[in-house]
């Protein structure tokens, strides 16, 4: 079987990409990051799940981004709630996060001597992240093929984006077609000490729109429930 490490937070698109990866056939390397993230409640439910949703390995990288900051998930500032007003990339953003998370994922894949690896980011449902854009992917792919000793020995990786074109309805949609259960999956930036989702925060928006769109009811819980 071939492998693949997956980029895996606990969240609905990561664990849809795993259900991806698995009906491609791959051994699917789970990564998970504790990285100083305000919801490490997402971690613990990655650390629970990764096991049910297939996962022939999980791996937790620590690195602790809080010593950096600059980020309303890795600093002390608020992360926002309601609509947001105009086109800024939002404060919830993570200064070069997918970059970071990708780097490791490529040297655990060296390592595994796996050639592909997942991430799901989404250029569509999203908070107009840089690191979830095709440029960005496609950039990544060529560097990795330059980085690394497997690359410039003609064992190329291939990243793969499966969602990156989906609305969040189609995530949805094509996660219940390969049997994702949603109820093991966490999105809200800023849950209470209970674990329940805000329903306000733009991650519990986009979560709350899809399955609005989709015509579906999220199987978690939230604080108005
Ligand atoms: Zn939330």
């Amino acid at each position: 079987m071939k492998k693949a490490v997956v980029l895996y937070s606990g969240g609905l698109d990561s664990t849809t990409c795993m259900a991806i990866a698995r009906d491609q056939g791959f051994a699917a390397y789970a990564l998970s990051f504790n990285y100083g993230q305000r919801h490490t409640v997402e971690l613990e439910k990655a650390r629970e799940y990764a096991p049910l949703i297939g996962a022939a390995e999980h791996m937790v990288v620590d690195v602790d981004m809080r010593q950096m900051g600059g980020s309303a998930l890795t600093a002390d500032i608020d992360v926002p709630k309601g609509t947001p007003t105009g086109n800024e990339i939002p404060v919830t953003y993570v200064p070069a996060r997918n970059t970071i998370f990708l780097s490791f994922a490529l040297g655990w894949a060296e390592v595994l001597g796996a050639a592909d690896i997942f991430i799901g980011v989404n250029a569509l449902d999203y908070s107009g992240y840089p690191d979830c854009r095709p440029e960005f992917i496609q950039a990544f792919q060529q560097m990795a093929n330059l980085a690394t000793k497997a690359g410039v020995e003609g064992r190329p990786y291939q990243i793969h984006a499966p969602l990156i074109n989906l609305s969040k309805a189609q995530i949805i949609e094509q996660g219940l077609a390969l049997g994702v259960d949603y109820r093991l999956t966490h999105s809200c930036y800023d849950p209470t000490p209970e674990g329940l989702s805000c329903g306000q925060c733009d991650s519990c928006r986009l979560r709350l729109k899809g399955f609005a769109d989709a015509n579906r009811v999220d199987p978690i819980h939230y604080v108005a429930d």
